[in-house]
């Protein structure tokens, strides 16, 4: 069973969060649900104001937009407030941006399946600075995601989907290391 959350290429990351949330901390299972709903906003925003896909703005759409919401998921899980749990997801973004989407042979598989365990990584990192942090951020959650439609606007075509740039064409390279 696949669950995109938001997408097939960055299904991994939502899981992966609700695995640890389940399995290493003592988070209600009443809880966790009510954070999903908050990681769907998150997603349902983007979404709406600039996208989820991969082929309109590259890999920050589909694995920075689930990052942001699971950062969203772990912040509400853990008692932030609710301006820190935006700060979560605006700096799940911004350290997804100008990501591209390069899959080899065009298949969402490599490098997507290590893009999501390093989303859900980010992610917690995100709502830890968003939590621990003293000044105030200088940019929104919606500044974020502008910059992010911006951004996936300005790349090349190549890196939205096609395998015709980035990664996808570099693998089997003669002059690669250890190849
Ligand atoms: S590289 Fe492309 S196909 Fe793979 S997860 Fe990112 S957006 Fe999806």
């Amino acid at each position: 069973m696949v669950v995109t959350a938001p997408t097939n290429g960055a299904a991994g990351i939502i899981p992966a969060a609700i695995e640890y949330l389940r399995r290493d901390t003592k988070v209600p299972a009443e809880k966790i649900k009510r954070g999903l709903v908050v990681a769907a906003l998150i997603g349902f925003v983007i979404k709406e104001n600039a996208s989820i896909s991969g082929a309109e703005l590259g890999c920050m759409a589909e694995v920075g937009t689930a990052s942001a919401m699971a950062a969203a998921l772990f912040a509400f899980c853990f008692d932030a407030k609710t301006n820190e749990i935006i700060t979560a997801a605006e700096i799940a973004i911004e350290h997804h941006l100008g990501m591209t989407c390069d899959p080899i042979m065009g298949l969402v598989q490599v490098p997507c399946i290590e893009r999501n365990a390093k989303g859900v990584v980010k992610a917690y990192n995100s709502f830890l600075l968003a939590t621990t942090r003293e000044s105030e951020g200088l940019i929104t959650f919606d500044q974020v995601v502008e910059v992010m439609r911006q951004t996936g606007k300005d790349l090349s075509e190549k890196y939205k989907e096609t395998a015709k740039g980035g990664l996808a064409t570099s693998f089997g390279w003669g002059n690669m290391p250890g190849s």
